[in-house]
């Protein structure tokens, strides 16, 4: 493509997210495809001659967009929010235009230097101690990955230098609550833990990992000549937000020389709110901790920032220094191929950089206070209403509930009537949530904190709940 082709479309589809944010209201919330539909409009064998980016824009809107589910709309209210602030969106733009691949620092000095210091803003903007530094990762999964492999090699002195995980005569143990998030399942078991040495503790009522539990497990494990080696606290699980007992845990850690990785996914957004800080009370005992600016804050998927106490340990098991990665300047700077599993890395650091200063910290502040309130409001409905059960406390903006029509049903009816009215809810195009299950019991998950959903789009959703559940 041609420069002068690239401005002409570039500005056609410029106008059109445009537009299409403008009319986000407009479209189903989830997408009314059914399998299949896109893959039999698309051809199954590539163009063989050269197409018109007219022809491309024009199946873009015909093939593409009936098959999109709209996280950026106002009643989206499934997972958790995704949102794509268009700052970070421009910034997305720029990165990918600029080509910008960042894996040393030589290869952009700025990707290196724009991402030590947007991290370090958010250090602060989130209350962590300055001696935890950051590095951008794709997603909490990866993150996690990173954290557990981290664990494992400070358990092991290095294993990976002799003859790894498979040399060890005592298998390693990985604890997390029974409500963490299946990331952390999948990261013990990639990084060569095995599904029994993965230890999922019981939760309490308020879905929080019991202490009394964990410890017993630590102890059952050592009696059985196991050795525990790492412990992951959830701070905001994905089904209600609950927090683990940190400072317990890391009481614990501290005991059992554990190392303490913390998955702040969702809340960890909302510790640039002091009054929210509480939730992670004793986070500076933790090795690591991760949190997805690419949720609630408004970065554009993806930007996950992954935080340490001890860089150096992460650039021993991280690191491999090939002649060809060397440069005259290592050892003055950051390369930050170094600081996790990639190789190759985007210019992400751009999207913090331009939100942050677009909205300043405290625009970011104000709308996730917003949010905060819009679910304090409809768990207030919720508790005032016959029928209706609130089934986890609301300290962040997700709310947990099912509706009761007759106390005398039993689970399975009761499972059955839930996923009835939210599925029709989600079809229905008008708002989406997420049926989950709490403890055997079906829930709606309503996550508040779209950008755009403001006070009157959680009325209409409490609204379409009572009618939805009268009929
Ligand atoms: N941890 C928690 C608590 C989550 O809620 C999620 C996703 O919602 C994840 C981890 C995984 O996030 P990612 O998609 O960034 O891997």
């Amino acid at each position: 493509m041609k420069t002068d082709e690239f401005r002409k479309y570039g500005h056609e589809l410029i106008d059109w997210l445009a537009d299409y944010r403008e009319t986000l209201e407009d479209y189903s919330v989830m997408s009314e495809t059914q399998p299949g539909d896109i893959r039999n409009m698309l051809p199954s064998t590539p163009p063989k001659d050269s197409e018109t980016m007219n022809q491309v824009i024009v199946d873009l809107k015909r093939i593409i967009m009936p098959g999109v589910t709209h996280w950026n709309h106002p009643s989206f209210f499934a997972y958790f929010p995704s949102n794509a602030g268009l700052t970070s969106v421009l910034a997305d733009i720029v990165s990918t235009g600029l080509g910008v691949q960042g894996m040393n620092w030589q290869t952009s000095p700025a990707a290196t230097e724009l991402e030590e210091t947007v991290l370090d803003w958010l250090r602060q903007m989130v209350g962590l101690p300055s001696n935890f530094v950051g590095a951008l990762q794709d997603t909490a999964s990866t993150a996690t990955l990173v954290a557990l492999l981290s664990a494992r090699e400070r358990c092991t002195n290095h294993s990976q230098n002799r003859g790894g995980l498979q040399a060890e005569t005592m298998p390693l143990v990985v604890y997390a609550s029974q409500e963490s998030h299946s990331s952390i399942e999948k990261a013990a078991l990639l990084a060569g833990f095995g599904r029994e040495n993965l230890r999922l503790i019981e939760t309490d009522e308020k879905q929080a990992l019991y202490l009394d539990a964990l410890q017993l497990a630590i102890e059952a494990d050592l009696a059985a000549g196991k050795k525990p080696c790492a412990l992951v606290a959830a701070i905001g699980t994905t089904n209600t937000t609950a927090c683990d007992p940190l400072q317990g845990m890391a009481e614990l850690a501290q005991q059992y020389g554990l190392w303490l990785h913390v998955d702040a996914a969702m809340a960890g957004n909302a510790m640039i709110l002091p009054e929210c800080r509480w939730m992670w009370a004793g986070i500076e005992a933790s090795d690591s901790l991760l949190f997805n600016p690419h949720k609630w804050l408004g970065v554009a998927f993806d930007c996950t920032a992954y935080y340490v106490r001890d860089s150096q340990h992460l650039i021993r098991v991280m690191s491999t220094n090939p002649s060809y990665l060397q440069t005259e300047v290592d050892g003055q700077i950051k390369n930050f191929r170094d600081w996790g599993i990639q190789l190759g890395r985007r210019f992400r650091a751009l999207k913090l950089w331009f939100l942050i200063r677009e909205q300043g910290v405290s625009g970011l502040q104000n709308r996730l206070r917003r949010d905060l309130a819009n679910a304090r409001w409809l768990a207030l409905q919720i508790d005032a209403t016959p029928n209706w059960e609130r089934v986890a406390p609301v300290d962040l903006q997700t709310v947990c509930v099912r509706h009761i029509p007759d106390k005398s049903w039993n689970q399975t009816q009761m499972n059955a009537h839930n996923l009835a009215w939210i599925e029709k809810i989600n079809k229905s195009g008008k708002a989406y949530l997420t049926p989950s299950l709490l403890k055997g019991k079906r829930i709606a998950r309503i996550s508040i904190g779209a950008e755009t959903t403001e006070s009157v789009h959680v009325e209409l959703l409490w609204k379409l709940m009572q009618q939805v559940t009268e009929s």
